[in-house]
């Protein structure tokens, strides 16, 4: 943190430095001579000429007059301003550190007034928007009015109607008492205002869309109460940022209100001092303004906890007391626990470094052990995470095998986690010790194009635990980026799936719901199969049904999956043969015939969760036309000893099918999953086959794929 301070601190003195240099090169470039102005159209008297010239050291060459300058500012001492009257003494123009003491007050007053204004009628008229629709398009239409209106067109108009024409407020000049503050405090904050009300109303609409405002009005609360009591906080958390991030942007608005109204503040002050080349007055004022505006500028470091009421949050995990097959510590009262974070601060420090078991893979294919490895810190933009429960799935058997690039050894695996927020870097703003969350197994970088095009699954700067960092197979783990990508979790005691349910979400549940909502856009009554009935097979299927989807074929070799894959909802259920079908053309494949029969002539949507050239071309074949196939399982080139797969391109073409790539899901999309969830039309616990502590976790990998059908595995690194 001190570091951190530091380095916002030269920062700001280099930029300040920067700007100071910019201002005295631009202001000495300015054509004529400053001096000969004093004079008007009267030549200046040679020797009264020459000593404001020496006064100035205006005589110097241009590098002497800079240093001498810069001594000066850093001693403090900003110079005089040109004496008024330049007959008189030459070193007699007001002290520039005065002037600025003198007009500072009038600015502050002018921004604080328009601070005021643009937070509070801002975030009212959003908030009204937002529980009043009659007044939301009106409010709407101002709010787009104001944001398109610059400064100084407001300026004007403000002093044209309310000043000249109606003559309610003074025109100019801050003599006037209170009143003359009013139209320049409006036209200021204007823009702003209209900006703060648009950004209050499409946060508090997001946030009306979330699970937990969706419990409040459950509970009969009226839409007023929940904005007022549930949804405003969190919804106001950008808005405050906003609004301090534009103080800045204030300070660029002051010149011109000023200039307009005439106010004898730091802008006004300004805009006489470059009409006069002023040049001690000139770069003094702008430094002031510079050091005052920067400094503010810095967003305050509000943590938002979205969704969860405070009061609601569930507790830390106590790891120090676990019950070995109880129900997760996670969401029940640990006794005497709070999740205060000075009291977790001072637990982690009594704690030895290197007290954390981790599962470690040291030689793909070799099963990884328990070992104590050192505490993770949270990066920069990221959390630490005391891990509830994280599943086993398929993509950690491919690591283990060697089959994913980005693993390099030695490697925790584990990337389907949920867990409680025990740390947080210096740059993360939504998170603070205690928040339980889950993540995306694809962490976008939250900054880059695709990113902010919505699509931070496939973001090329991805993070991902347990591949491209250390995963959740351990007791903590460090996750980057968490403000773009952490998932609040409501508490078990709201209503919020249990650790163990949850881990099923993470990757399997995600990715299907992805690939079914996100790329086929699976719609009502539409047949759907899913090839391969591991983990994201059946939640395909499980998610088919709560979608509302029409006839669901599951198929896979093994029966136990397929008894898995009625319990979730498939209608038929077909068994593959292992020599089933012909490569890359399925034509009179079993399979293919079973799912046409079933779906009365193809399927709509085919889901392939296996990852094998003979299923992609069962799902292919299987669909009616202008079906969409969307490939989920990983297929690396040569995994099955193929290269890479023969894909039917023939019958792509003739029946106009898609063939369309799924990868993770954005956190962005959750919402929409965990209202699944919560509805009751999807039982992620329905999903989990066994619970495992971290040292049976090694074995478990290793069998997983002989374990097919068998239902999630879930590890609790806690046990
Ligand atoms: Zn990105
Ligand atoms: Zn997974």
């Amino acid at each position: 943190m001190v570091a951190f301070l530091l380095r916002r601190g030269v920062q700001m003195l280099l930029s300040l430095w920067a700007a100071l240099t910019l201002v005295f090169v631009a202001v000495t470039q300015l054509p004529g001579d400053p001096v000969r102005a004093l004079f008007g159209f009267t030549p200046p008297p040679p020797d009264i000429y020459a000593a404001i010239q020496a006064q100035f050291h205006l005589d110097e060459p241009l590098l002497v007059q800079y240093l001498l300058y810069l001594g000066d500012v850093l001693t403090g001492d900003l110079g005089r301003a040109f004496p008024l009257d330049p007959y008189g003494d030459a070193g007699a123009g007001p002290l520039v550190s005065e002037t600025v003491l003198a007009t500072a007050p009038v600015s502050a007053v002018v921004i604080l007034g328009a601070l005021v204004v643009q937070s509070v009628v801002g975030v009212v008229a959003g908030a009204l928007a937002t529980t009043w629709r009659q007044l939301g398009a009106g409010v709407y239409a101002v709010s787009l009015l104001l944001v398109s209106t610059p400064v100084l067109v407001a300026a004007y108009l403000l002093r044209t109607v309310f000043g000249l024409e109606l003559g309610w407020f003074p025109l100019s000049g801050a003599a006037g008492g209170p009143l003359t503050y009013v139209l320049p405090v409006l036209a200021l904050a204007a823009l702003s205002t209209g900006y703060v009300a648009l950004l209050t109303r499409a946060e508090l609409t997001e946030t009306l869309a979330s699970p937990f405002v969706h419990a409040a009005r459950a509970r009969g609360l009226r839409t007023g109460r929940v904005v007022a009591v549930h949804a405003l906080k969190p919804a106001l958390i950008p808005v405050v940022t906003f609004v301090a991030a534009n103080v800045s942007q204030l300070f660029v608005g002051l010149l011109v209100v000023e200039g307009i109204f005439g106010m004898p503040g730091l802008g006004g002050t300004l805009i006489e001092a470059i009409r006069d080349r002023d040049r001690s007055l000139l770069v003094g004022l702008v430094t002031v303004v510079m050091a005052t505006s920067s400094s503010r500028t810095r967003s305050p470091t509000w943590r938002r906890r979205p969704w969860t009421p405070a009061s609601r949050r569930a507790p830390p995990p106590d790891r120090r007391s676990p019950v070995p097959g109880a129900a997760p510590p996670v969401g029940a009262t640990a006794p005497g626990g709070t999740s205060s974070c000075r009291r977790r601060r001072r637990c982690r420090r009594t704690r030895s470094v290197g007290d954390v078991r981790a599962l470690v893979l040291r030689q793909f294919g070799v099963e990884p052990a328990v070992e104590v490895v050192p505490d993770p810190a949270p990066p920069v933009d990221g959390v630490v995470l005391r891990v509830g429960a994280s599943g086993l799935c398929r993509s950690d058997w491919h690591a283990y095998a060697g089959h994913d690039p980005d693993v390099v050894l030695p490697q925790v695996l584990g990337h389907e986690l949920v867990g409680v927020v025990e740390d947080v870097g210096p740059e993360v703003t939504r998170w603070r010790p205690g928040d339980r969350v889950t993540t995306p197994f694809v962490c976008g970088c939250g900054r880059c194009a695709t990113c902010l095009g919505g699509d931070p699954q496939v973001c090329p700067q991805q993070r991902q635990p347990g591949f491209t960092d250390d995963g959740s197979l351990a007791e903590l783990v460090a996750l980057h980026h968490a403000d773009a990508n952490l998932v609040a979790l409501p508490a078990v005691q709201d209503g919020g799936p249990t650790d163990v349910a949850s881990a099923a979400l993470g990757c399997r549940t995600a990715t299907a719901y992805r690939a079914l909502v996100g790329r086929a856009g699976l719609r009502p009554g539409e047949g759907v199969v899913v090839l391969g009935c591991g983990g994201v097979g059946l939640s395909a299927v499980a998610l088919a049904r709560a979608l509302g989807a029409g006839v669901v074929v599951a198929v896979d070799v093994s029966g136990a999956a397929l008894e898995r894959a009625r319990e979730l909802g498939a209608d038929v259920v077909v068994r593959a043969g292992a020599g089933d079908g012909a490569l890359g053309s399925a034509e009179g494949d079993p399979v293919v015939a079973a799912v046409h029969g079933a779906t009365g002539g193809g399927a709509a949507v085919a889901v392939e969760a296996l990852g094998s050239e003979r299923t992609l071309a069962q799902g292919l074949w299987s669909l009616r036309r202008r079906g969409r196939l969307v490939q989920v399982g990983l297929l690396p080139p040569g995994a099955d000893g193929t290269g890479r797969p023969r894909v039917a391109m023939e019958r792509v073409i003739s029946h106009e099918l898609d063939v369309l790539g799924s990868h993770g899901m954005a956190a962005a999309d959750y919402p929409g999953l965990l209202a699944l969830v919560a509805s009751g039309a999807l039982r992620p616990a329905d999903l989990v086959g066994e619970v495992l502590p971290l040292a049976d976790a090694g074995r478990a990998l290793v069998d997983l794929p002989s374990r097919a059908g068998a239902g999630v595995l879930v590890v609790e690194p806690w046990r």
